[in-house]
C-alpha cells in the first residue's frame, strides 16, 4: 500500500501534464505537476511550523482546489486533515475545534474572521507558496493504519461525530470505485457537494485524482451553472444529493440542453424520490443512485444504470473488495425481501471515531460496521435501503418506513417535497405526520392525498396529518432535517390544540 503523500506525487510523476483540477468560480486549471508543486508548499510549510506526526491540520473554507494539496500535504508529513463545515454555527465550530485539536487552522479570506476567533493558530490559504522543487528530500513514514484525514458526519440524526479514516480506509475506497465502477483517467467529475463532507471528497474526487482523471469544483451550487458546467468541463460522471438532482430538472436549461460527454449522473446522500427516476428517464440520460456514508467509504454498491432503472430504488450489490450483510434484531442474517440491519466488512471501513471509543465499539464489531441503517436485498442479490433505524415509525405495533410513504406521496402530482415522520401519540405510541410542500398551481386536499395512499399503502401507514409548508428543511448539504421537522410538529400540534381544524 503506497501511503506517501497520499499517492499524489507518484500520480504526477505518471501524468505530469494531465489536468487534474479545475476551479468552475476561478477558473483555476492545475494539471497534476501543479498540483504536486502546490502539494510540496504546504508540505514546507507544515515543516516549518513544526508540526509532528498525528497533529491535525483544520481547513475552513469554501470548496477550492487548493483543499486538494492541503489533503496530500498532510499525507506527506504523517497529519490529520480535518476539514469543517463553514456552515456551522460559532458554539458548533468550536465544539469540532475543542473535539479534534488542531494544532493550525488555514482559511479562504472570507473565513478570516471567524478563523481567527476559534483559538487556534490560523493562516490565510492564499499567503502558503507554491514549492520550487518536488518530492521533497525529507519525509515522514507512514503506515497504511495511520490515519490521513477526519471527518465529521453529516449531523442529521445528532452531533457530528469525528470519524477517522487511514490511507488504508481512503486508498480501498478509491481503488474499490475504480475498479468496481470502471473509473479511468478519461473520467471527468462536476463537484458541487462540499469538500468538508465525504461525498464530496471521497465518493468521485479521490477516486478520479487517483486513476489520473480530472476533478472540476464547483463552489455555491446553483443549478444552472451546474449545467452549464457538465458540458463546458466534458464531465463523465457526477454525484449530486437528490435536492441538487431536482433543482436542476426543475430549470428549463436542463430540458434545453443535451449532455453529449456525461455517461451517468449518480446520487447519493439520501433517499431519490421516484420522481427524479422518471425525469432522468424522459430525458433519456443515464441515472442511478449509491448509498455511502462517512464510515464507509463512502461507496459500498455498484449497479449499472439500466438495472438502477428498471429497479428504482435499488444500489445494487456490494463492491469488489467490500462485503455486505442484512441482519435481523436477533443477528441472524435476513432472507432476500426481509427488512434488516444493513452491515458492511472491508478496507475502505474507518478505524474509529475520534474521542469516542463507547461509540466506536458499538459500531464495529469482528469487522463488520453496523451502519444504523436499514436494507433488504432481493433475489438478485441486488440492496434496496429502507431507511435509518432511528426514523422507522412503530404504530400500534407495526414497523413503518418513511420513505416507503414518502415514495408514494411523492408520485402525486401536486407534492414537490414530501417528508414522513412519527411523532409521538397516547394511543398508538407513534403516529405517521408527513410534511409537504406543494407545486403553487396545484395545491392538494388532504382527502386526495388520503385516496391517494390508500391505493399503494396499507391503512396503518397512511400520515394521520399532513402538514403543509414553504419550504422543508434542510441540513447543510440538503438533507431532509428530520430532527427540525420533530420540533416544528410538536409546534403545530400544540397550535392545533388550541385552534382545532386547521392543519393538513
Ligand atoms: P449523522 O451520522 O451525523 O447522523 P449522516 O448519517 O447524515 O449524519 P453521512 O455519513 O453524511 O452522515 O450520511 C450517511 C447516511 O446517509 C447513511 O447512513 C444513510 O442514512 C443516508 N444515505 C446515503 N445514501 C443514501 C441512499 N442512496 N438512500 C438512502 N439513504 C442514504
Ligand atoms: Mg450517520
Amino acid at each position: 500500500m503506497y501511503t506517501d503523500h497520499g499517492w499524489i506525487m507518484k500520480r504526477a510523476e505518471i501524468t505530469p501534464d494531465s489536468t487534474a483540477l479545475i476551479d468552475v468560480h476561478t477558473g483555476q486549471r492545475w494539471s497534476y505537476r501543479e498540483l504536486a508543486v502546490r502539494t510540496a508548499g504546504f508540505v514546507e510549510t507544515f515543516h516549518s511550523a513544526g508540526l509532528r506526526k498525528g497533529e491535525r491540520v483544520a481547513v475552513l473554507s469554501h470548496n477550492r482546489i487548493d483543499l486538494f494539496a492541503i489533503l496530500f500535504a498532510c499525507a506527506g508529513r504523517g497529519l490529520i486533515y480535518v476539514p469543517m463545515n463553514w456552515r456551522l454555527s460559532e458554539g458548533e465550530l468550536r465544539y469540532i475545534v475543542d473535539d479534534s485539536g488542531p494544532s493550525l487552522l488555514l482559511h479562504d479570506d472570507e473565513h478570516a474572521g471567524r478563523a481567527a476567533g476559534l483559538g487556534v493558530p490560523a493562516i490565510p490559504l492564499d499567503s502558503v507558496p507554491s514549492a520550487s522543487v518536488y518530492p521533497l528530500s525529507e519525509k515522514v513514514a507512514c503506515r497504511p493504519d495511520d490515519p490521513w484525514m477526519m471527518i465529521y458526519t453529516g449531523g442529521t440524526t445528532g452531533r457530528p461525530k469525528g470519524v477517522v479514516l487511514t490511507f488504508q480506509s481512503v486508498n480501498w475506497n478509491a481503488l474499490n470505485t475504480i475498479v468496481s465502477w470502471s473509473l479511468s483517467a478519461r473520467d471527468r467529475t462536476l463537484n458541487y457537494m462540499p469538500l468538508f463532507h465525504t461525498g464530496g471528497l471521497n465518493a468521485l474526487s479521490l477516486p478520479i485524482l487517483m486513476a489520473g482523471g480530472t476533478v472540476v469544483i464547483g463552489r455555491k451550487f446553483d443549478p444552472e451553472e451546474a449545467i452549464r458546467a457538465l458540458n463546458e468541463y466534458q464531465t463523465t460522471i457526477s454525484l449530486f444529493v437528490p435536492t441538487m438532482h431536482q433543482s436542476m430538472l426543475d430549470t428549463d436549461l436542463f430540458w434545453e440542453t443535451d449532455f453529449p460527454t456525461v455517461d451517468v449522473f449518480l446520487s447519493g446522500g439520501a433517499p431519490c424520490p421516484q420522481t427524479v427516476y422518471d425525469a432522468y428517464r424522459r430525458k433519456g440520460e443515464r441515472f442511478k443512485e449509491g448509498y455511502g456514508m462517512t464510515e464507509a467509504g463512502p461507496n459500498n454498491f455498484v449497479i449499472d444504470p439500466d438495472t438502477a432503472m428498471k429497479k428504482r430504488g435499488a444500489v445494487g450489490k456490494s463492491m469488489q473488495f467490500n462485503e455486505v450483510r442484512i441482519v435481523d434484531s436477533k443477528g441472524r442474517i435476513c432472507r432476500p425481501g426481509e427488512v434488516g440491519e444493513l452491515h458492511l466488512r472491508g478496507r475502505h471501513l474507518f478505524s474509529h471515531y475520534w474521542n469516542n471509543e463507547e461509540a466506536t465499539r458499538e459500531a464495529l464489531k469482528d469487522g463488520w460496521f453496523s451502519t444504523g441503517d436499514l436494507a433488504t436485498l432481493d433475489e438478485d442479490g441486488d440492496c434496496f435501503i429502507v431507511g435509518r433505524k432511528k426514523e422507522m415509525i412503530i404504530s400500534g405495533g407495526e414497523n413503518i418506513y418513511p420513505q416507503e410513504v414518502e415514495q408514494c406521496l411523492i408520485g402525486h402530482d401536486g407534492v414537490k417535497e414530501i417528508a414522513v415522520i412519527g411523532i409521538p401519540d397516547r394511543k398508538w405510541g407513534e403516529r405517521v405526520v408527513a410534511f409537504i410542500t406543494a407545486h403553487p398551481a396545484n395545491v392538494p386536499k388532504t382527502e386526495e392525498l388520503l385516496r391517494h395512499c390508500a391505493q399503494t399503502l396499507g391503512s396503518y401507514k397512511i400520515p394521520k396529518d399532513f402538514f403543509f409548508i414553504q419550504e422543508l428543511p434542510k441540513t447543510d448539504i440538503g438533507k431532509i432535517d428530520k430532527k427540525k421537522l420533530a420540533k416544528m410538529a410538536k409546534e403545530l400540534k400544540k397550535e392545533e390544540m388550541q385552534h382545532p381544524g386547521q392543519s393538513g
